[in-house]
C-alpha cells in the first residue's frame, strides 16, 4: 500500500472515530435531557396531586433547576446572572 494511500486511509478513520463519538455524546444528552424530563414530570404531577406539601413544591423545583433553568429569571440558560447560573 502507497503513502499516501495510507495516509487517507488514517485520517478518514480518524474522522468516522470522530462522528462516533460524536454520537455517542448525542445520544448520551438524549438520554439526559429524557431522564430529566420525566423526573420534572414526576415532580410536576406530585404538586398537582399535593398542592399542599413543600416537599413536592422543592422536588419540583430542583427538577427545573436541574434541567438548567433558573429559578429567579425562569431561562435556561440564566439571564439574569444570579448565583443560580451554571
Ligand atoms: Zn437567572
Amino acid at each position: 500500500m502507497s503513502e499516501a494511500l495510507e495516509r487517507v486511509i488514517a485520517e478518514q478513520q480518524k474522522e468516522i472515530d470522530r462522528l462516533r463519538l460524536m454520537e455517542k455524546n448525542n445520544a448520551d444528552r438524549w438520554q439526559h435531557e429524557n431522564k430529566s424530563v420525566e423526573r420534572m414530570a414526576l415532580a410536576a404531577f406530585s404538586v398537582l396531586n399535593h398542592p399542599e406539601s413543600p416537599e413536592c413544591h422543592f422536588e419540583l423545583k430542583q427538577a427545573v433547576m436541574a434541567m438548567g433553568f433558573c429559578p429567579r429569571c425562569e431561562w435556561r440558560p440564566c439571564e439574569c446572572e444570579c448565583q443560580y447560573d451554571d
